[in-house]
């Protein structure tokens, strides 16, 4: 069965190939509503807090690796949150809104097939996903910590 990852994969690379507009065109709108889907898919895979609802549902405490982390689903991730203005992310421990421990991660039995994961050279603006080919920052595998489920 083709997965949304792979339809994604094949409308790029038939992008690169095709000197059709029109197609083109056609394929652009393929693309972008398989990357709305892929983002759904995404999101569902994401561990979140169970402790409340709004810890369930507002993700605000989210999963992540520090900053200076490569990208690696074989590391553990963290909660974090965001302050200073919602631009700095920071670890947390505890539920923001309901005051409850955090849960641990375990990696899943079933991770999603398709994970991102980037090694650092000296360069990182040139470094790309090896998973997809695409540059880390905007590529369309799940994150790394998507690998992992919450452990309570
Ligand atoms: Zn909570
Ligand atoms: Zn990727």
């Amino acid at each position: 069965m083709t997965d949304t990852w792979q339809k994604i994969t094949a409308a790029i690379r038939e992008l690169k190939d095709t000197s059709d507009y029109d197609r083109e065109a056609e394929l652009e709108d393929v693309k972008d509503s398989l990357l709305e889907e892929r983002n759904r898919e995404i999101e569902e895979a994401t561990p979140r807090p169970q402790c409340c609802e709004i810890g369930k549902t507002y993700q605000a405490v989210f999963p992540a690796l520090p900053v200076a982390a490569v990208p690696d689903p074989d590391l553990t991730p963290m909660w974090f949150t965001l302050a200073g203005g919602m631009r700095t992310r920071v670890p947390v421990a505890f539920c923001p809104f309901c005051g409850a421990k955090l849960p641990g991660f375990r990696k899943k039995a079933d991770p999603p097939p398709h994970l991102r994961r980037v090694e650092f050279p000296e360069d990182r603006d040139e470094t790309h996903c090896h998973t997809c080919g695409r540059g880390w920052c905007c590529c369309y595998c799940d994150p790394p910590w998507n690998a992992w489920e919450i452990d309570e």
